[in-house]
């Protein structure tokens, strides 16, 4: 584990498309001062930035081929080390998705103090996506491509929640309601901490 990190706040946001996670995590940041780290996010700029790893990355996405979870890893440390100085905590946004995933970053970064499970029903989560992709460029914001990933949501994630769930450290929020009132049940889990 990396020293820098050694007493950092580490929290899993994990929920399925659309149900408001970097919603949540937006008005986390604002008022608790932590860094807000995606994945996707993190992917999708490196791949902008025209770097080595950029355009090597850029190479197995074109492919429809996933990403090493090494690489992905790499760089949610680094942009974790990077913020470690002025960082309140971190928000691993849509992250782990998949059991091992948690594990390997437990290994290499640090354990999480709590999983915010972000809930909402499925149709909810639809209408949402359909109404942010008429505004969010993301072209996985289509309905084919929503069911999809809704179905591996499903399987990969509940595992995950249920893994987290024999450790104590679920938090679920029912994201069905209006963003201010899930956030006071965000606020009260991260208050509690
Ligand atoms: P995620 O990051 O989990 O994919 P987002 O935070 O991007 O989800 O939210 C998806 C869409 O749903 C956004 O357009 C957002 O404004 C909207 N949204 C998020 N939370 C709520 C809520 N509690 N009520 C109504 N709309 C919401
Ligand atoms: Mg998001």
């Amino acid at each position: 584990m990396a020293d820098k990190l050694k007493d950092a706040k580490i929290i899993f946001v994990v929920g399925g498309p659309g149900s408001g996670k970097g919603t949540q995590c937006e008005k986390i940041v604002a008022k608790y001062g932590y860094t807000h780290l995606s994945s996707g996010d993190l992917l999708r700029a490196e791949v902008a930035s025209g770097s080595e790893r950029g355009k090597h990355l850029q190479a197995i996405m074109q492919k429809g081929e996933l990403v090493p979870l090494d690489t992905v890893l790499d760089m949610i440390k680094e942009a974790m080390i990077a913020k470690a100085d002025v960082s309140k905590g971190f928000l691993i946004d849509g992250y782990p998705r998949e059991v091992k995933q948690g594990e390997e970053f437990e290994k290499k970064i640090g354990k999480p103090c709590l999983l915010l499970y972000v809930d909402a029903k499925a149709e909810t989560m639809v209408k949402r996506l359909l109404k942010r992709g008429e505004t969010s460029g993301r072209s996985d914001d289509n309905e084919e491509t929503i069911k999809k990933r809704l179905d591996l949501y499903y399987k990969a994630t509940e595992p995950v929640i249920a893994f987290y769930e024999s450790r104590g450290i679920v938090r679920k929020v029912d994201s069905e309601l209006p963003v201010d009132d899930v956030f006071g049940q965000v606020a009260k889990a991260i208050d509690a901490l």
